[in-house]
């Protein structure tokens, strides 16, 4: 698979930095929405009350996935810094720019991805 271009890096590099800071967004707005459900018992009735619980366990896995993903596009900002990047930790062939475009926090080729996922 072609490897990216020094133009493709750039470009990367800047999709990572743009996802880096939309999911540091998205972390700082949803801290309220995952902060514990203190609602006033007294006033709301016990169905309100799911629905906030709810609504509560939709935002923490949405904030999980996202601490998740920015994890992964902090690492790959690191790896582009130090050379690493685009190619897979697993067994260190080029990802590919197809890959890295989709996805561009992607630390495995699509073969090392797909016998992780079968596992
Ligand atoms: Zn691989």
């Amino acid at each position: 698979m072609a490897e990216p271009s020094r133009e493709q890096l750039r470009e990367l590099q800047a999709r990572l930095q743009q996802l880096q800071q939309e999911l540091q967004e998205q972390l700082q707005l949803s801290k309220s929405a995952t902060a514990a459900v203190t609602l006033d018992q007294t006033l709301v009735g016990r169905v309100s009350r799911m629905d906030a619980m709810q609504q509560q366990s939709v935002a923490i896995s949405a904030r999980e996935k996202a601490q998740t993903r920015l994890r992964k596009v902090n690492i790959a900002l690191a790896a582009m810094e130090s050379g690493d990047y685009g190619y897979c930790t697993r067994c260190d062939a080029g990802i590919g720019y197809g890959r890295l475009r989709a996805q561009p926090e992607a630390r495995l080729c699509i073969a090392c991805q797909d016998s992780v996922d079968r596992q």
